[in-house]
């Protein structure tokens, strides 16, 4: 099963994304968290990459979609994956659909503007696997390190208020557009991103019409 996960900046995406890896055993690929990877390592990509992401902004489609298309063709995406954060434009999904890569459902996390600045100033990541944590929301056992890995948990530098005001600017201008070009290819689904994660996750795997 091929699944894409839209919805705003702090909509959930990387949350729910890390339970649906365990639930339907296929992996996640995080265009935010391989860009991160890349920045911190020094790469190339990660140089062309960092200015744009501090700023909030997108990073140009030519750079996402070498990295997407290289990801998707290895073996254990064999069975399926679950794309977060990408596509985030209309040349994006068309370079997907184009290069045959073929999705399933696309599941548009649902969540009012509003309630996204309170999210993003409590989100602490793990600078090494990338995980999301809410310092009330979705704490960690321990606090600052991360129950998967160990490692430590940071705040991202682009979830400062004001360059979260952008990105979701960056959202409603372009991603937003997606869900009505899945919508008329018939695989949106839209889920309730303001309830519980847990409830959120049951809404998504009753859409997709998964057994688990
Ligand atoms: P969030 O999950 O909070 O929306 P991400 O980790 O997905 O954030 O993305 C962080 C940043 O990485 C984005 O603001 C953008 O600069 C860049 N980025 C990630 N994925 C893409 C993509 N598919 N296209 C363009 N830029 C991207
Ligand atoms: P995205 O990948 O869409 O940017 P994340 O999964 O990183 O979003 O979630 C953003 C923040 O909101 C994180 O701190 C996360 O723990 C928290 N969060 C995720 N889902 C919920 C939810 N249903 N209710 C409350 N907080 C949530
Ligand atoms: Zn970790």
């Amino acid at each position: 099963m091929n699944l894409i996960l839209l919805g705003a900046p702090g909509a959930g995406k990387g949350t729910q994304a890390e339970l649906l890896v365990h639930k339907l055993s296929i992996p996640a690929i995080s265009t935010g968290n391989m860009l991160r990877e890349a920045i911190a390592n020094g790469t190339e990509l990660g140089k062309k990459a960092k200015a744009y992401m501090d700023a909030g902004n997108l990073v140009p489609d030519e750079l996402i979609l070498g990295i997407v298309a290289d990801r998707v063709a290895q073996p254990d995406c064999q069975n399926g994956f679950i794309l977060d954060g990408v596509p985030r434009t209309l040349a994006q999904a068309e370079a997907l659909e184009a290069a045959g890569v073929k999705i399933d459902h696309v599941v548009s996390i649902e969540v009012a503007d509003s309630e996204i600045e309170g999210r993003m100033t409590g989100r602490r990541v793990c600078g090494k696997c990338g995980a999301s944590y809410h310092i009330t929301a979705n704490p960690p056992k321990i606090d600052g390190i991360c129950d998967s890995c160990g490692s430590q948990l940071v705040i991202r530098k682009d979830d400062a208020p004001e360059t979260v005001r952008n990105r979701l600017a960056v959202y409603h201008a372009t991603t937003e557009a997606l869900k009505d070009f899945y919508g008329k290819l018939g695989r949106l689904v839209e889920v309730n991103g303001s309830q519980s994660i847990e409830k959120a996750n049951e809404d998504i795997l009753a859409a997709i019409g998964a057994k688990v």
